[in-house]
């Protein structure tokens, strides 16, 4: 048996050993008790009693050995500014963080919620929440008004914090307005919005009485020593709300200790970074990658971490090689869909940078093809590492383990199971294992290891119900994602089981953004399907049923009425969900009984064979497809 297949084996076979080791690599303010409490399956307990605080494992306990190393580099391609804070500043910048936040009575198990930029400050909010034991849930600052008002009612913040704007492509993002929407949206709004002025938006207008400005209060706070407020183990540090088969954004919360752990231990044998390298995921904060791999993992580890705002092709395409080299990166997280941007750029630019300090390039979020990863592989010469996640784990599932064993890429595959994950592949017609070859869907068998979500924040039922109901015998967690292992055992991702679509590594649920096209006033009926995008891997179609017909009686009037939808799904969901046409119809494909031929009309859309109709209600409807696809 290889090393790590050895490795693998113990983590589930001898598991409190092997977690009881892992666990040794972070600080704990009182030991725990029991390695893991699994006497209420599916819910997973790990290091029962046990006292930790992220923050202080993330910057503190690298203050004697550390403190004059760079822990935080932040590089905006779009102000032209580089700021460095060494572990001794990212404790001082915390610190204050933190006491500005207390002030306004923000304590442990409060929910803050961030709506931030790529910007230090969003670093510094989410160690000051860990630090005083209040849960952060981060919404992407891409997401719409409408959005982030779910998101606030779900978790109820007592603060939320948020910029005057982002930037992007040149261009301004104006948050606090969109953050003021939000607020006016939502039943359960946050009394107080502390405000980073960057002095971006130059009409910034603060609400009298509710709104907060950062400097101000820094000001007040400067110097500030907050004590860390130890939490048990299973104590929640954050929320992060993904997208399913309904239009309600899951909370998928995240404990302290088993996360500390996880993270820690993945450092060293997956990512295989040194204390002291630098670490550059080109992810953002609002995403489970940012997260981990830009903030909590490489500070645990004691790396330096980068913070990136820009694009990958601004200056030029030369920008992250150029930040790999200046910055000796030794480890490199992004995404497939950065990979097939720069793809299209003039490799001339992966050639004019020093990649020596490199040892890999992570990629995850969505499927990675063979022809990119062959051809990422062979432009900066290292290995690249695909590895799939998902937000609800918190760390990868499937990768190799380069810190334990040198990594044999297979091109298109990410790998092996982690360990920890006890994986099984399983055939859908009798829920047996799937034999090498043989499609299956991808589960987990419970208990979840150490960093994985331990419920839906506030609705323990929905938690089993969505993850665990798939098979009805057996108690597993269904990733919904297809696989198939080959006969060496790497495995491969062949796409959803559920109605998800990945755009450029986001996971949107099609009846969201069916809701967010239903949100304009006349469309009677749509249907939404993920079709194959060159770049961004999937994008979304939507085929609609107006109400009034004579609003689109002409070409001019048809394209008016497609650009208003898509207008409605920005201002709904965000741009990142818009579809890439919206097609008129009359008639949707459906059974007899009404079901939508949701994969027919995805075949048809990506010029497939639209499979098996004979429950079709009226075949005309597929005409209608075929024809609206081919104008
Ligand atoms: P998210 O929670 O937004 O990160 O989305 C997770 C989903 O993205 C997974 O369930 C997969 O469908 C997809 N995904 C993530 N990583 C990979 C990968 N390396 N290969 C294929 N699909 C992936």
């Amino acid at each position: 048996m290889g090393a790590y297949a050895d490795f693998h084996r113990r983590s589930i076979t001898d598991r409190d050993a092997f977690w009881t080791a892992e666990a040794r690599r972070i600080d704990w303010h009182r030991p725990y008790d029991q390695v893991l409490d699994y006497s209420r399956p599916p819910f997973a307990r790990w290091f029962v009693g046990g006292e930790t605080n992220l923050c202080h494992n993330a910057v503190d306990r690298h203050l004697a050995t550390r403190g004059d190393q760079l822990a935080l580099v932040y590089i905006s391609s779009e102000t032209g500014t580089e700021q460095n804070f060494t572990y001794r500043e990212l404790h001082a910048e915390v610190n204050c963080f933190a006491a500005v936040m207390a002030a306004q009575g923000v304590s442990r198990g409060d929910r803050v919620l961030l709506y931030m930029p790529m910007i230090p400050e969003a670093v510094f909010a989410m160690l000051a929440c860990a630090r005083l034991g209040a849960v952060h849930s981060v919404v992407f600052g891409g997401f719409a008004a409408a959005s982030c008002a779910t998101r606030i009612d779900d978790a109820r913040p007592k603060l939320l914090v948020t910029a005057d704007a982002g930037m992007r492509g040149g261009r301004a993002i104006h948050y606090k307005p969109l953050v003021d929407e939000a607020v006016r949206l939502a039943k359960h709004p946050p009394q107080q919005v502390l405000v980073v002025n960057r002095g971006i938006d130059r009409d910034f207008k603060p609400v009298p009485g509710r709104d907060l400005d950062y400097a101000t209060l820094a000001r007040q706070h400067a110097g500030a020593q907050v004590p860390v407020t130890w939490l048990e183990s299973s104590e929640p540090s954050y929320i992060l709300y993904t997208s399913g088969t309904t239009g309600r954004p899951k909370g998928v919360q995240r404990d302290t200790g088993g996360y500390a752990v996880a993270l820690a231990s993945s450092m060293e044998h997956i990512y295989a970074g040194k204390p002291g390298e630098t670490m550059f995921t080109t992810s953002d904060v609002g995403w489970v990658v940012g997260h981990s791999y830009i903030v909590y993992g490489p500070l645990i580890h004691g790396m330096t971490t980068i913070l990136y705002e820009g694009l990958p092709i601004r200056p030029d395409a030369g920008i992250w090689w150029k930040i790999v080299a200046d910055h000796r990166v030794s480890v490199m997280f992004s995404s497939p869909t950065a990979a097939r941007v720069l793809k299209k750029q003039d490799p001339a630019y992966l050639r004019k940078y020093d990649l020596s300090s490199l040892r890999h390039l992570f990629l995850a979020g969505e499927p990675l093809d063979e022809p990119t990863h062959r051809w990422i592989h062979e432009a900066i010469g290292k290995p690249v590492i695909d590895h799939y996640w998902q937000t609800e784990t918190g760390w990868p599932i499937l990768s190799l383990a380069p810190g334990i064993e040198p990594a044999k890429v297979k091109y298109g595959s990410p790998g092996f199971p982690v360990y920890g994950y006890d994986l099984k592949l399983l055939r859908e017609s009798d829920m047996s294992e799937a034999q090498p070859g043989e499609k299956g869907v991808l589960t987990i068998a419970p208990p979840l290891p150490p960093g994985c979500m331990s419920t839906v924040w506030g609705d323990d039922e929905r938690f089993v119900d969505t993850y665990f109901r798939t098979f009805p015998k057996q108690l597993l967690y269904s990733t919904f994602d297809w696989g198939v292992r080959d006969a060496e055992g790497y495995t491969f991702i062949l796409g959803r089981t559920d109605d998800v679509i990945n755009v450029a590594g986001h996971r949107i649920g099609t009846r969201e953004i069916e809701e967010a096209v239903q949100s304009h006033p006349n469309i009677a009926e749509v249907a939404v399907v993920g079709v194959v995008d060159a770049v961004k891997g999937q994008m979304p179609l939507a085929f609609a049923v107006v109400k009034d017909a004579a609003r689109i009686d002409t070409p001019a009037a048809r394209a008016r009425e497609e650009q208003e939808v898509m207008a409605a799904v920005d201002h709904q969901l965000g741009g990142i969900a818009r579809p890439r046409r919206v097609y008129f119809v009359t008639l949707l494909p459906k059974t007899r009984s009404g079901k939508l031929l949701r994969r027919s009309l995805q075949a048809l859309a990506e010029g497939r064979d639209p499979g098996d109709l004979t429950t079709i209600e009226d075949p005309t409807a597929l005409e209608q497809i075929r024809g609206a696809l081919s104008a």
